[in-house]
């Protein structure tokens, strides 16, 4: 993907708040959502910009935006703008680009029309950007995979299909959640290695993944795979996303056939879908193998993804206890990584995901995995932080955590920054643990 002037660094925005250093929402970025402005209120896309979001439906409707995406941009969710395509999404962000720009949309009458389709961030309800049909989940980090299988299986950590094959599995759209809201301890079935028969009840491992997710885009027929040099096509945008796993309901029940029930009871994803092509400044190459590694086989080789599709978006991980919010402390960093060091690319997952023919729909969502480093403080959920509970995570205040109790929130975190481009981020991904039903 090319630059082009929607990534020019000194671009900017009229608005003022887009300019402040912190924020993940520059020009430069322009990522899109779903929202409500009120309880009762139809859900309306938007693109944030500073602390403000363009109401996408009232600009269509003020005939702003360029007539081939105007229905998409009027629908409740992000799946027919999704459809359209990668053409489609570039008019549509060199649009709100020159819409929003300082430079390009001066005070007048037009900058007027389009000030008044600004909400104001603080005063809507963020919803889930699309109507997600699939989602699949990943196991992208060799390091992550290789921590986690040294706990379940000493002898053998990486299984041998590790670095032929992307790992993944079919995880569960319904439970799917947008940030902030409350996710629940699961009950489930657990053995303690010591005991001979299983017990039912609420999860004593709770745990968290930093993961990326990523859109489809337009997809494609059942029985057609999609090539590798046009996987970037693809793919729409990315969020933060965060897997929940119950570590002892997991262990329990996942061979032969993988995660069922330690996953599907909730993942959460944060609410601004961040474009591939707002992250092109930050594409780099391919993880780069240790030389004893296989080759990728040719359908998971391309050249322009092995020079550009890597991202260089640096993730993380944040936890605020009950009694840090009691005490006004903040939240304390857990981890951070990096999405440079995945095994995979995300145009690989894709690729492979549609290698036997399986279609994938606009809107389904690719998780890439735990997104973990090979140092300690890159690892991406408590299992691998705390060596399965075992050496637990002191606290600033004293408190330690093994796995998650009840009132914990965690926060993802992540952004992408380097010379020559404008720092742009993801927002966070927050979701809080209230206790399991009675
Ligand atoms: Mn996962």
């Amino acid at each position: 993907m090319t630059l082009n002037p929607t990534h020019d660094p000194a671009r900017l925005s009229w608005l003022e708040s887009a300019h402040a250093a912190t924020t993940d929402f520059p020009l430069q970025n322009l990522p899109y959502g779903a929202f409500r402005r009120a309880v009762a209120s139809p859900a309306l896309l938007g693109v944030a910009i500073g602390d403000r979001i363009l109401d996408l439906h009232a600009a269509a409707a003020a005939g702003l935006l360029p007539g081939t995406v105007a229905a998409a941009c009027q629908q409740p969710t992000l799946n027919a703008l999704m459809a359209l395509g990668a053409p489609a999404w570039s008019a549509l962000r060199a649009r709100l680009s020159a819409l929003l720009g300082a430079d390009s949309c001066p005070a007048g009458a037009l900058r007027d029309r389009v000030a008044a389709c600004l909400v104001p961030m603080r005063e809507v309800t963020m919803l889930l950007p699309a109507a997600i049909g699939d989602y699949t989940d990943f196991y992208a980090s060799v390091f992550h995979a290789t921590n986690v299988g040294a706990m379940f299986r000493p002898g053998q950590p990486l299984l041998p299909n590790y670095k032929w094959v992307p790992i993944g599995y079919h995880g569960r759209s319904s439970s799917i959640m947008v940030s902030g809201m409350l996710v629940r301890r699961p009950h489930g079935q657990t053995r303690a290695a010591t005991e001979g028969s299983p017990a039912f009840g609420p999860s004593q491992s709770l745990d968290y993944e930093l993961e990326l997710g990523a859109f489809v885009g337009p997809g494609n027929q059942l029985g057609e795979p999609i090539p590798l040099a046009s996987a970037a096509d693809q793919l729409f945008g990315v969020v933060l996303l965060n897997d929940w796993s119950a570590r002892d309901i997991q262990s329990w029940e996942y061979q032969p056939l993988g995660p069922f029930l330690a996953k599907n009871f909730a993942t959460t994803i944060s609410p601004w879908v961040v474009t591939l092509e707002a992250l092109a400044p930050f594409r780099v190459p391919v993880f780069s193998r240790p030389a004893a590694d296989p080759a990728p086989l040719p359908y998971l080789s391309d050249p322009g993804d092995a020079t550009l599709g890597g991202l260089d978006l640096h993730l993380e991980a944040w936890l605020l206890t009950p009694r840090m919010r009691a005490t006004g402390a903040p939240p304390h960093r857990l981890s951070a990584g990096n999405f440079q060091k995945m095994y995979w690319t995300l145009a690989q997952l894709l690729t492979h995901h549609a290698s036997n023919g399986c279609n994938l729909r606009p809107g389904d969502l690719l998780g890439s995995g735990t997104v973990s480093g090979e140092t300690k403080d890159s690892r991406g959920c408590l299992l691998e932080l705390t060596a399965r509970g075992t050496e637990p995570i002191h606290l600033p205040d004293g408190e330690t955590r093994g796995f998650l109790q009840d009132g914990d929130e965690i926060i993802l975190r992540g952004h992408a920054e380097r010379a020559g481009a404008r720092r742009i981020g993801l927002g966070e991904c927050r979701g809080l643990v209230v206790p399991a039903a009675d």
